[in-house]
C-alpha cells in the first residue's frame, strides 16, 4: 500500500510539474503580447429584452498568440493575475475599449471586467482614470464589472477603489451573480448599480422550476434595490421571452451576438443600431 501511495505522489508530481511549466510558457508568452500590444478587446452587444436595441458592449480580452494560437481569457486572465501581469493587461485593454468606444453612439456604455486582485491594488483606479482622461471617454459611459470574489479579498480596499470610481461617475455592476458564495448581505454593503444573472440560470429556465424561481427573485430583489438587471448568456428566443415576462430589462448573449472586435462592433452598429 505504501508503494502505490508512494507512486501515485510521483505521478501527481509529475503532473503538476507538467502544468507549472506550461502556466510558465504562457505567463512568458503573455507579458511579451502585452508589451507588443497583441492582446485586443472584442465586444458583445448588450440590449434592451423590450426593443431588442443593443444598449451597451461588454469589452472580452481576446489573445491569439503567434506561438500558442488562440488562448481564451478563461486560461489567461487568471495566470495574469497570479503572476502580476493584470494591470498592465487591464490598461492595455481598457485603452483600446475606450479608443473604440469613442466611435460608438454617445448613448451607448462600455462595460469593462475587473479581476479580484485590482481591487487590492490602489493604483487600480487612478489607472482608469488616467485612461479616461487620455482617450476623452466619458466616465458616465463606463461600467465596471466586478464578482463577489473580488469583493471579498479585501473589502476596505475593494470599497475604497469602487467608491473612487463611482466619484466621477462610473457604474458598477456584480457580475456572475448566483455562483460562488453569492452573499445578499454584500448587497447590503455595496451600492450596486446593476447586477448580472449568471448564464446558468438563463441556460436552465425553460428546463426546471428552480431556476425559474431564482430568476423571478433576483428580479424582485433587483427592483426593490432599485438596480438594473441583465441575463448573460441568452441563446434562445424562447429564453428572451421568458426573462421579458418576468420583468428583465436587459439581456446578453449569442442570441443577439457574439464578441467581435472593433471594426465588426462598427459594423453591428450600422446594421443594428437606431438613433
Ligand atoms: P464573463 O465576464 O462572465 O463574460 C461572459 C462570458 O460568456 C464570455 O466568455 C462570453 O463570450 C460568454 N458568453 C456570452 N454570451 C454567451 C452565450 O450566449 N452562451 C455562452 N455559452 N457563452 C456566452 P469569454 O469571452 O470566454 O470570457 C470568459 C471570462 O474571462 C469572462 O467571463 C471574464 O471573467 C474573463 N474575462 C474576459 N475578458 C476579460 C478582461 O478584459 N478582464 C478581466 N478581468 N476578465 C476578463
Ligand atoms: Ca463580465
Ligand atoms: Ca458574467
Ligand atoms: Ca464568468
Amino acid at each position: 500500500a505504501k508503494q502505490s501511495g508512494r507512486g501515485k505522489v510521483m505521478v501527481y508530481t509529475r503532473e503538476m510539474e507538467e502544468a507549472a511549466k506550461r502556466v510558465t510558457r504562457i505567463e512568458q508568452a503573455l507579458r511579451r503580447a502585452v508589451a507588443a500590444g497583441e492582446v485586443e478587446p472584442f465586444f458583445q452587444p448588450i440590449v434592451d429584452l423590450s426593443t431588442r436595441q443593443v444598449v451597451g458592449f461588454e469589452a472580452l480580452a481576446r489573445w491569439n498568440d503567434r506561438d500558442l494560437g488562440m488562448v481564451p481569457p478563461d486560461v489567461f486572465i487568471p495566470i495574469a493575475e497570479e503572476r502580476g501581469i493584470i494591470g498592465q493587461l487591464s490598461q492595455l485593454l481598457l485603452r483600446q475599449a475606450t479608443e473604440a468606444a469613442c466611435n460608438w453612439p454617445d448613448e451607448l456604455f462600455l462595460s469593462f471586467n475587473l479581476s479580484p486582485s485590482q481591487l487590492v491594488d490602489q493604483n487600480t483606479a487612478r489607472h482608469i482614470l488616467d485612461i479616461l482622461q487620455r482617450t476623452g471617454f466619458d466616465a458616465r459611459r463606463l461600467e465596471i464589472e466586478i464578482t463577489e470574489t473580488g469583493l471579498m479579498t479585501d473589502p476596505d480596499s475593494a470599497e475604497k477603489i469602487v467608491g473612487e470610481l463611482r466619484a466621477v461617475g462610473i457604474r458598477v455592476a456584480l457580475d456572475d451573480f448566483g455562483t460562488g458564495q453569492s452573499s445578499l448581505g454584500r448587497l447590503r454593503e455595496f451600492h450596486f448599480d446593476k447586477l448580472k444573472i449568471d448564464r446558468a440560470f438563463v441556460s436552465s429556465i425553460l428546463e426546471d422550476k428552480p431556476s425559474e424561481h431564482i430568476i423571478r427573485a433576483i428580479l424582485a430583489m433587483c427592483e426593490g434595490l432599485g438596480m438594473d438587471v441583465v441575463a448573460e448568456g441568452i441563446e434562445e428566443e424562447e429564453q428572451a421571452a421568458r426573462l421579458l415576462q418576468f420583468g428583465c430589462a436587459g439581456g446578453q448573449g449569442y442570441m443577439f451576438g457574439k464578441p467581435v472586435n472593433a471594426a465588426a462592433t462598427m459594423r453591428y452598429l450600422r446594421d443594428h443600431y437606431r438613433a
